[in-house]
């Protein structure tokens, strides 16, 4: 299969789109605030859980470093490097990348890197 048949075929590819779309729509409101310069894999995930509830309950902070998690994993789907941990090299579970589409890391070094 050719890289381009699958990223059209990545099934998350069109969670990250949609996702995308929603933050630029909303942090388009107050662009001054994007380039937040610190990320923790933490307040994204809480971001995340929050942008189901309400997009206006989280901060236009965290929703653009959200944003540019969303952007890496379209471009990591490009490179074909997609739902591979950033810390370990390990697959992330299916479960974990349905549930937040755009997480760098598997659930083992996400929790090591929010314990520092
Ligand atoms: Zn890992």
């Amino acid at each position: 299969m050719s890289i381009a048949v699958k990223v059209r075929k990545n099934p998350y590819r069109a969670l990250l789109l949609k996702k995308r779309e929603e933050l630029l729509a909303s942090v388009k409101a107050e662009p001054d605030v994007l380039d937040a310069s610190t990320r923790t894999p933490d307040e994204v995930e809480l971001a995340a859980k929050a942008v189901e509830q309400d997009v206006a309950a989280v901060t236009v902070s965290l929703r653009s470093r959200m944003l540019r998690e969303v952007e890496k994993s379209l471009k990591r789907i490009a490179d074909g490097t997609y739902g591979v941990c950033e810390g370990c090299g390990e697959e992330i579970s299916a479960n974990r990348l349905k549930a937040i589409p755009w997480t760098q890391f598997c659930l083992i070094c996400q929790e090591l890197r929010s314990q520092n």
